[in-house]
């Protein structure tokens, strides 16, 4: 993966407004989910990682309060420069709120994630990618690494979660319910649709086409609800 290529900056202007950053880390330590290549973008240099990132966090205004950090893997594959300058820019540009992503096996360092911010009054909001609470689905077509644990299980240590559709086998019903549990049991919800990429798994347009006709219509408008139809959505990536 070509990384100068990549946007790494971006606002999002819709629903829970906030500033976005792809920033760049050791990579996933996951690794093995089947329709996932983004994990590609990573470096075991942390010196070139840490003057990326620097530069991406450079653009941060703090104008919605707000800031969304990912890193195509968990928050905890980030150098710890890196954070030292996240929790600079927060302070230096008052934002109170802060979002990270995390893959469940790192699920134990959350709590230390917490703290480390909110000494300083800013609020930490982790997200977990689940794709679907169907945990045989999950775990045997999808490789997820989360193996039967319950919804209400994941949100005592997450706060939102990401949702994966378009994929072989899902229906209206199947996906609804994904929805529905995930609002019922986190914060927020951010729906992913399959896109053509490099692994195996291939998007499933009929699908898709049934999510677009009978289930965006009725949480196109929900605040707690993001939906990318394209992974590079929030303008990142
Ligand atoms: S945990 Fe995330 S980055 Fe890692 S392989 Fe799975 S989807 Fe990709």
């Amino acid at each position: 993966m070509d990384n100068d290529l990549l946007t790494r900056y971006a606002e999002i202007t819709q629903k829970n407004k906030r500033e976005i950053v792809l920033l760049r880390g050791s990579g996933c330590k996951w690794r093995r989910c089947t329709f996932c290549d983004y994990h590609l973008d990573f470096s075991p240099d942390i010196q070139s990682n840490y003057s990326l990132n620097r530069r991406v966090l450079s653009q941060v205004t703090g104008k919605y309060g707000k800031l969304e950090v990912i890193n195509s893997g968990s928050f905890v594959d980030l150098d710890a420069r890196s954070f030292r300058l996240i929790l600079d820019v927060c302070l230096q540009k008052h934002i109170g709120e802060l979002h990270f992503e995390s893959h469940w096996m790192h699920r134990d360092a959350v709590d230390t994630l917490r703290r480390a911010f909110t000494v300083y009054g800013i609020r930490v909001k982790v997200k977990i990618g689940v794709e679907t609470f169907d945990s045989r689905y999950r775990e045997e077509i999808l490789c997820k690494g989360i193996g039967e644990a319950l919804p209400q299980q994941i949100a005592a240590c997450f706060d939102e979660v990401c949702l994966l559709f378009g994929l072989d086998g899902q229906s209206r019903e199947s996906m609804q319910r994904d929805i529905e549990t995930g609002l019922s049991c986190f914060e927020r919800v951010c729906i992913n649709i399959m896109t053509q990429n490099t692994t195996k798994i291939k998007p499933n347009p009929g699908v898709i086409h049934t999510f677009l006709t009978e289930l965006y219509p009725l949480y196109a408008a929900n605040d707690r609800v993001d939906i990318l139809l394209e992974n590079t959505d929030f303008g990142v990536g």
